[in-house]
């Protein structure tokens, strides 16, 4: 497909105008297949680039601050143009969408989005495998609505249980305890398969691990340890603070006895560990851990998610330097054929594959490049 570049005017990345056919597009046949063969899964929605942390490896507060320009709420996607665009995606085969941001519960109303997106249905008719990653600070008082609108699971950022340690990586002074209820809430609500994901940072919080990994265990939360990944420009990141995810199974092995678990799913961000039981076998009643090691493990070859910005952008990669304008589409008079046409053309162009690449890049390589950051695509 002919690509047209417009001069970059943006802060976040080059955008990329699709190309909208005439005559009649082939209809969606559930089975999109990139260039290296992956097909398209798994859509992440951002549905705002505000947030009310200020995690240093995120949105270092020297960055985002008072002089940051956020988007106009115009500029942002209105729920049913989401919602038209995940009808869509789901058409050519998405089966999970994940909600996100900056912070998504901060987005009025987004049990209303929620209520929406609940209602469709995947290419075999089933419902969306339908989640949400917050940073769990409104959780308290969401929970509930969010479970009536139709929201299935959810996943609660959170990078320490020690209070002093939590508020200063948040940098909002924002206190563990009020995290902590809103999982409580989330429980109580009854959403399911809850996950808590922790960034590891080296010299951080990597002493938390092992608490972090006892507090969780046995309660059906799955926790999960992220390597601290070099997303966006602006976190000054550095490969020293990265502590790898073998680390951090060596690490619980010494206190804690796992055993590896099969995936559960192609393209899986995260590899399982299971507690054992006295047996050396994995007991369920002590569930599990995940690690997901962007960095040191690559895992571009089963990588089948597309990610949406807030304002309808199309990014094919965490890394992506460029992504595709769909708002001008949804916004133009384009019927929602040609706007599928448009997602098929973009996927089957796709050949990104960053944490492959990584270590063969120059040290120097994204400088000079607009990489998104993950506040924008949100993970
Ligand atoms: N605000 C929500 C939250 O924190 O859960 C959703 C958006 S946040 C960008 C999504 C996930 O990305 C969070 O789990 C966060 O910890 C993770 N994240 C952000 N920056 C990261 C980085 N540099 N390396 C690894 N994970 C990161
Ligand atoms: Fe906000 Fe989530 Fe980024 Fe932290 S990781 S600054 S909570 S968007
Ligand atoms: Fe997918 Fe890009 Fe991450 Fe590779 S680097 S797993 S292609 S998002």
């Amino acid at each position: 497909m002919a690509e047209r570049v417009i001069p970059v005017v943006d802060q976040r990345s080059t955008v990329l105008v699709p190309t909208v056919r005439s005559g009649v597009p082939a209809a969606p046949s559930g089975e999109l297949a990139d260039l290296r063969g992956r097909p398209l899964r798994d859509l992440r929605i951002s549905v705002t680039d505000r947030c009310n942390f200020r995690c240093s490896y995120c949105m270092p507060k020297e960055v985002f601050d008072r002089n940051y320009r956020y988007l106009p709420h115009d500029d942002l996607l209105r729920f049913e143009e989401i919602t038209r665009l995940a009808r869509l995606f789901m058409a050519h085969g998405v089966r999970k969408i994940r909600l996100t941001g900056g912070e998504p519960l901060l987005r009025k109303d987004l049990e209303r989005l929620v209520a929406q997106l609940a209602g469709l249905r995947t290419v075999e008719g089933r419902r969306p495998d339908l989640t949400l990653t917050t940073n769990g600070s409104l959780l308290a008082r969401k929970a509930r609505a969010l479970k009536d609108a139709g929201l299935r699971r959810v996943t609660v950022s959170l990078d320490s249980l020690d209070d002093a340690i939590f508020r200063r990586m948040n940098d909002m002074d924002f206190p563990v305890a009020d995290v902590l209820a809103g999982i409580e809430a989330a429980q109580a609500a009854g959403l399911e398969r809850i996950k808590v994901n922790m960034v590891v940072k080296r010299g951080t919080n990597d002493h938390e691990v092992v608490r972090m990994a006892r507090h969780f265990r046995g309660t059906g939360i799955t926790l999960r340890f992220i390597e601290y990944m070099d997303v966006g420009a602006t976190n000054g990141w550095r490969m020293d603070e990265v502590l790898p995810s073998a680390d951090v199974i060596a690490r619980l092995q010494a206190e804690l006895p796992l055993v590896p678990l099969a995936a559960t799913a192609v393209g899986e961000t995260a590899q399982r560990w299971g507690y054992a039981g006295p047996d050396g076998r994995h007991d369920p009643r002590l569930g599990e851990v995940g690690v997901i090691s962007s960095v040191t493990q690559a895992f571009c070859g089963d990588c089948n998610r597309a990610r949406l910005s807030m304002e309808g952008r199309l990014y094919l990669c965490l890394f992506a330097t460029q992504g595709w304008d769909l708002r001008r589409l949804l916004r133009g008079e384009v019927s929602d054929a040609q706007i599928s046409a448009a997602i098929a053309d973009i996927w089957q162009g796709r050949s990104d594959r960053y944490s492959e690449l990584r270590a063969s890049l120059p040290a120097e390589a994204g400088a000079g490049q607009r990489r998104v950051e993950m506040s924008y695509i949100g993970g």
